[in-house]
Parts: structure tokens; C-alpha cells; sequence
């Protein structure tokens, strides 16, 4: 039984019952949207990125302290624009029912499978890109046919008003509505009986949603974080491995879902590393402390946090290398980082076990390959993982040999920027995957639909059964039956 009717919820927002309800009675009363209002709903979504860009990126780069606007425009306009793009290209094809197979028993019936918008659809998103991580499983739910009621997060409250701002004006709040809020609204929007929640953030809050979604069985997505491992051959040019790292790392400060969490480097070749990787941040980041361009950490709590895992490494006796390439002073109150390595941390160190999300890249030893990758295989399995290799069959054993969401080769976070390709986790990095025909399939219930034909068999199998359903068995089964 459903622990908890919508009337019954105790709400900390006001907000929420109400859009919910209005979202609800909507459906009820006229379910999905058609293909044309999506088309037209998808287009007045990409219009308005455009239109609200540099609102937004200021907004983002507020809420940040600093966030570069260039990963803006990248991460969080661009990304959108080309999914909707995407879907707008897919969506007829997607759309139409599918054909399946009838078994000569049945004939000549068919089979189809239909693709229904699910209902009211919940989505909860995390700080780290606020407005793509809401906007693109919101152009899947609608291109579904979806109602889509979102909650975005609170450390980034002046994103989430511009873009609630920004929704309000592309959707009728029977379509799409935003609820604001802190983790209280989350835990009362998690207990709404949704059709489907669709859950951003990470792993330890996603447990909450699945356990809360459960009361009322509402299936979940849940795209959840983790350490990913980069893996660099000791054949690979290095210095390739570590600016590809780097980059992958330092985007929006490595508060990236996807960013190399650690990376795994043979004994022997560790202070190479280390030059190389400082010779990126040199060339990529000259300076820091003035730098638009080097993305503050979103809050102050973060801030400490990852100080902390570097103090605590480091009083645990791991060699610290701080790359600030001018030498600068960076004031708390901005919130900058500068890119750290850490080599030799123990495994039980925070820094080894939690996922870090922010520049600090701890870098872990091994001799043989078979060892890096039981290394990655001894932990939780990871949203991403990153091998460095120009051999072939080295990469396809490294592929087939660890579990991870999705993999790049040779190359770090691109595998999430190929539209066609799923996202998603796997084991504590999440459940589910969006982008792709998976995004419009997450949001779609498959019908299965057997249509009987006017001429047909079905009725030699009716009782009284006699000889002519015995002879028909001896036919299916393939073995004499005598009565
Ligand atoms: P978070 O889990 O702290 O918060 C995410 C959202 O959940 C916020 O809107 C928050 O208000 C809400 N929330 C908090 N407590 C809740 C509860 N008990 N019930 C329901 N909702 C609740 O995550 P975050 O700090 O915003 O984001 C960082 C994490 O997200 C990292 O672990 C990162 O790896 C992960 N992440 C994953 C992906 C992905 O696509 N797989 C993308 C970005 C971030």
C-alpha cells in the first residue's frame, strides 16, 4: 500500500502540493503531449537558452563565487541546445510503435510495442551544472510527452530563480513547473507519487530518494557520482595522458560528475607525470587568483572539505605538489583552489575513499597492468573510466575486465558530450541512463499490445479440450500425448 497520499504529505513548501496537484489534474484530465506540442515546447526551450544566456551565466557565476564563462556557455547552453537538436531529429522515429515478432501459433495476430509518456515526472538536480543537469533530462521527459515538475539545488538559489524565471515563461505550470528549496523540499518532493523521479547527485542522498521513492513504488533514475579512475599506460605519451587528465579534472574546478577522479600511473614514471601535469596547468592557467577563467568551489563547506582531505593526506604522509603557477596567494573568501597531486596517500585516507570533486588529484601507483586494474575493481564501481593506450587489445581487455558507466579512451569527460550515446551509472553510481534513445526510453512506457486478427486460431484451444487440443500440443510440445 502507498505509504503517503498527496494530501496527506506534510509540506515545508508551500509550492509544492500545489504544482504537483496542478501537474496531476492535468494529466488526468488530459494526459500527454502530443508530437506537435512537444516539437513546439522543445523549440521555445532552445529559443529561451539562448534568449536567458547571459542572465543565467551570471547567475551561475554568482552563485559559484566564479565560474568560468566559457564552461557556461559550454556545458550549460551548448550541451542543451545540441540535445534538443538531437531529440527534434529522433523524436518521430522514436515515437512510432515498434513491431515484434508472432509465433506461428498466433498468427496471423500482431504484436507492437507502444511508447507512452509515463505521467508526471519528478526531477531533482544537483548545484555542479545547475541548469544543464535540469534542462536535459527535462527535453527527454517532454520529448517523451512527459509533465515534468523539477526541484533544482540550493547552493546555487540564484540560478534556480532565473531559471525558474526562465521556465515559467517557455511552459504552462501544467506542463513544467520549479519548486525551490533545500534538502526538506527534496525529501517531501522524493515522497510525491510521481510517475517517475528522476534523480541528480550523490550516491549517499540518491539511497534517501530509492528508499523514499519505494513507499509509493515510483521507479527511479538515479545519476550518481563516485571516483573515477584514469588508467595511463606506460606506453602512452605522457604528457598527452596528463593534459587530457588535467583538462578533464580542472573543468569547472572538478566539480564534475565524470571528472578522473585519481589517476593509476606505473611506479616508474610518477615524477614524469607530475612535471607534465604542471606544465598543463602552467600553459592552461597562468594565473589563478585573477583568473575568470578558473572556477571557484561552490561553497565555503565544500572549500574546507577539500582543504581538509589535502591536510589530512598530508599528515598521513603523502607528498603534496600545490601547482600555483605565479605563486599567489588565494584568499579563502574567493573560494580558489589551486590544482594540488597528491602522491602516496593511504588507501583509508578520506582523499582515497570519498569522491573529492575539486582540483586535487591524487595519484596512485601500480607495476602491472592486471594490478590498476584490481585496483579499480576492489572499489565501488565508478561512473567513468579513463585508459590511456594506443594498443587495441590492451584498451578492449581493460574495457571487458572492469564495470564502470561509461568509458573513454585515450581522453577524459567526451564520451558525456556524444549525444547517441547513453549516460549513466552503474552499482553505487547510479541507476538508469538518459541521453539517446535511452533518455526518450526512460521517460516512455513500453506497451506491449497483441492485436488479434478477425480470422483466427484462438479458439482450438478453448474447453472442453479434446483430441484436437491434444493433437495441437503434440504439434507445440513435439511429443505424442495419449489420453
Ligand atoms: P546532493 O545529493 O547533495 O543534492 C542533490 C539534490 O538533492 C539537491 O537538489 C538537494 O537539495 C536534494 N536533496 C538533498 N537531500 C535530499 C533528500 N534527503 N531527499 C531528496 N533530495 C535531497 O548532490 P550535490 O552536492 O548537489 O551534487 C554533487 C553530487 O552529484 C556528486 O556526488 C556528483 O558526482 C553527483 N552528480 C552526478 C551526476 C551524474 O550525472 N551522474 C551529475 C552531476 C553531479
Amino acid at each position: 500500500m502507498s505509504a503517503a497520499t498527496p494530501l496527506e504529505i506534510r509540506l515545508p513548501d508551500d509550492a509544492l502540493q500545489p504544482a504537483f496537484e496542478r501537474l496531476k489534474a492535468a494529466w488526468n484530465a488530459k494526459q500527454g503531449l502530443s508530437y506537435q506540442e512537444r516539437m513546439k515546447l522543445l523549440d521555445r526551450l532552445a529559443g529561451a537558452l539562448k534568449r536567458w544566456e547571459e542572465r543565467l551565466a551570471t547567475a551561475i557565476s554568482e552563485d559559484f563565487g566564479n565560474r568560468s564563462r566559457y564552461e557556461t556557455a559550454l556545458t550549460e547552453i551548448f550541451v542543451p541546445l545540441s540535445a534538443i537538436k538531437y531529440i527534434k531529429k529522433n523524436l518521430r522515429g522514436w515515437m512510432r510503435p515498434s513491431a515484434r515478432e508472432t509465433s506461428w501459433v498466433f498468427m496471423p495476430a500482431k504484436n507492437r510495442v507502444i511508447h507512452q509518456p509515463l505521467g508526471v515526472v519528478g526531477i531533482i538536480a544537483p548545484w555542479n551544472y545547475p541548469l544543464q543537469l535540469a534542462v536535459v533530462p527535462l527535453a527527454y521527459a517532454i520529448a517523451a510527452g512527459n509533465r515534468v515538475l523539477i526541484k533544482p539545488s540550493e547552493l546555487t538559489p540564484r540560478t534556480s530563480e532565473a531559471m525558474q524565471a526562465m521556465l515559467t515563461e517557455v511552459f504552462e505550470p501544467d506542463v513544467v513547473a520549479v519548486v525551490t528549496g533545500g534538502p526538506e523540499v527534496g525529501i517531501a518532493f522524493s515522497k510525491l507519487p510521481f510517475d517517475h523521479l528522476f534523480f541528480t547527485g550523490s550516491t549517499s542522498v540518491g539511497r534517501h530518494v530509492m528508499r523514499a521513492a519505494a513507499d509509493n513504488l515510483v521507479p527511479v533514475t538515479l545519476e550518481l557520482g563516485g571516483k573515477s579512475p584514469a588508467i595511463v599506460h606506460p606506453e602512452f605519451p605522457l604528457d598527452k595522458a596528463a593534459e587530457r587528465i588535467a583538462v578533464g579534472k580542472l573543468f569547472n574546478a572538478g566539480q564534475t560528475c565524470v571528472a578522473p577522479d585519481y589517476t593509476l600511473v606505473r611506479e616508474d614514471q610518477v615524477d614524469a607525470f607530475v612535471d607534465a601535469f604542471k606544465a598543463v596547468v602552467g600553459k592552461s592557467f597562468a594565473t589563478l587568483a585573477d583568473n575568470a577563467d578558473y572556477t571557484s568551489i561552490v561553497s565555503d563547506r565544500h572549500y574546507k572539505r577539500l582543504v581538509g582531505l589535502v591536510d589530512e593526506a598530508r599528515t598521513r604522509g603523502a607528498r603534496i605538489v600545490e601547482i600555483n603557477p605565479r605563486g599567489e596567494t588565494l584568499a579563502p573568501a574567493s573560494r580558489k583552489l589551486a590544482p594540488t597531486l597528491v602522491i602516496g596517500a593511504p588507501d583509508d585516507a578520506s582523499l582515497m575513499r570519498d569522491e573529492i570533486f575539486g582540483p586535487i588529484m591524487p595519484i596512485v601507483t601500480y607495476q602491472r597492468l592486471d594490478d590498476a586494474i584490481a585496483y579499480v575493481n576492489a572499489r565501488p564501481r565508478p561512473l567513468a573510466l579513463y585508459y590511456f593506450d594506443r594498443d587495441g587489445e590492451r584498451a578492449r581487455k581493460v574495457l571487458s575486465e572492469t564495470t564502470s558507466g561509461g568509458a573513454c579512451i585515450n581522453d577524459t569527460l567526451l564520451h558525456v558530450g556524444q549525444e547517441d550515446l547513453p549516460f549513466g551509472g552503474v552499482g553505487a553510481s547510479g541507476i538508469g541512463a538518459y541521453h539517446g534513445p535511452e533518455g526518450f526510453f526512460t521517460f516512455s512506457h513500453k506497451k506491449a499490445v497483441f492485436m488479434q486478427a478477425r480470422l483466427n486460431s484462438a479458439g482450438l484451444l478453448n474447453p472442453p479440450y479434446g483430441k484436437t487440443v491434444d493433437r495441437l500440443l503434440n504439434l507445440l510440445v513435439g511429443k505424442t500425448r495419449r489420453r
